[in-house]
């Protein structure tokens, strides 16, 4: 590979994500290393980081309890969304922000702001969405990015390839915050909206609720989640929907 290839990766897929401002050309050279071992982490890596991001972002919130509402909630929402063929392990976080989100290992988190704002047919939608990053490969290259973009912020401090086990809990609740606040591409985002639409499809689920749950995150919409601030706006994806619904596919 070339050097000017070993920098272009990341840095096309920097403007593609369009979730890294404060990423420089300076910066990324100083951490020229890491982001090449970035743009090479395999899928045993991505599950690795995800594990122990996901672990760390647990211990960093408050789990709603086995016996709290809002697990027993999630857990009706996830009865229907089967036939995933993913490993899914979802809980609820304890907090008034309304996000949801989940990582290539099939960790699952769905925040109670969300859970508050929403029905559970709505909930389903919204996390349908989240899976649909995962099964069309959006979150590996999320986790990517976001391992790209601690190293440049030097999180990770001048770490070579293969370190991924030497990373610290801190270094890895750092990652974790890079990926959930990583944002994806429009087509990306409209590819999940489908990816949901056709998995609620596929368990009889009410899918005019995917519609309804964007026109309750419209009334939201410039907030500070990364769901939130999404392109195309949350409107024009509810449309889209309303368009499938009423063209029967
Ligand atoms: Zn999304």
């Amino acid at each position: 590979m070339t050097r000017f290839a070993r920098y272009a990766v990341p840095a096309v897929a920097c403007i593609a994500l369009a979730g890294c401002a404060n990423m420089n050309m300076d910066s990324m050279t100083q951490a020229g290393g890491s982001l090449f071992s970035a743009a090479s982490l395999t899928d045993a890596n991505v599950k690795t980081l995800s594990d122990q991001s996901c672990a760390e972002m647990d211990k960093k919130n408050t789990v709603a309890a086995a016996d709290s509402p809002y697990t027993k909630r999630l857990a009706n929402v996830m009865s229907g969304l089967g036939n995933t063929g993913l490993p899914l392990d979802a809980k609820v976080y304890m907090t008034k922000d309304v996000n949801a989100w989940a990582m290539a290992n099939g960790c699952v988190r769905v925040y109670s702001g969300l859970m508050d704002l929403m029905s559970d047919d709505e909930v389903r939608g919204v996390v349908g969405h989240e899976i649909g990053h995962v099964a069309l490969g959006h979150t590996k290259h999320a986790m990517q990015v976001a391992y790209s973009t601690a190293a440049a912020r030097g999180l990770l401090g001048s770490l070579g390839s293969p370190t991924l086990t030497a990373l610290t809990s801190s270094q890895l609740a750092d990652l974790g915050e890079q990926f959930v606040n990583a944002q994806f591409s429009q087509r990306q985002e409209s590819a999940a909206d489908d990816y949901s639409f056709d998995l609620l499809t596929k368990n009889g689920a009410n899918r005019q609720a995917l519609a309804s749950a964007f026109r309750k995150l419209a009334t939201l919409d410039g907030g500070q989640s990364s769901m939130l601030s999404s392109h195309p706006g949350s409107l024009e994806r509810a449309k889209h929907i309303d368009a499938r619904l009423a063209g029967g596919k």
